[in-house]
């Protein structure tokens, strides 16, 4: 049941309200850049496929390092990635954590 309100606008009666906000990742200035899941989150790590890394990793003779994406050199944490834990303590320490990965990246 609702009712008309002034505007146009729909006024719906109801006890209580859940707003479920936040819930989509911000992926799209990417570009293809990194390889996501059918949610727009970006994969890393042991979620790349063999399909999704190609020819560069073959070259590079390596695996990804953790939260690090399909593109080389580029690392994702925090609600962004594919699989992480969507709450802060689990984003900051995806993020502290990805830090040796940036370190051994750069002593390649
Ligand atoms: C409504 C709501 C309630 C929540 N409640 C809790 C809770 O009670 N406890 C808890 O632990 N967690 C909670 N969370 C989850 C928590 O907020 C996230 O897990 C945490 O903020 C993730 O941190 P992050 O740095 O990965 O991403 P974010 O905090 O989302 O930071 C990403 C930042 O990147 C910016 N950004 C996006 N696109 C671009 C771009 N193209 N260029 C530049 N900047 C960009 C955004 O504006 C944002 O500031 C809640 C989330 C929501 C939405």
């Amino acid at each position: 049941m609702h009712l008309n309100g002034p505007d146009g606008k729909i006024v719906l009666p109801c006890a209580g309200l859940f707003s479920f906000i936040g819930a989509d990742p911000s992926s799209g200035w990417l570009n293809g850049c990194a390889a996501l899941d059918d949610r727009g989150f970006v994969l890393t790590d042991l979620s790349l496929t063999p399909d999704q890394l190609g020819q560069t990793w073959l070259t590079l003779a390596r695996t990804p390092l953790p939260f690090e994406t399909s593109h080389p050199g580029l690392f994702a944490v925090g609600d962004l990635r594919s699989g992480s834990t969507k709450r802060v303590a689990a984003a900051v320490g995806e993020g502290s954590a990805s830090v040796r990965s940036v370190h051994q990246y750069l002593a390649f």
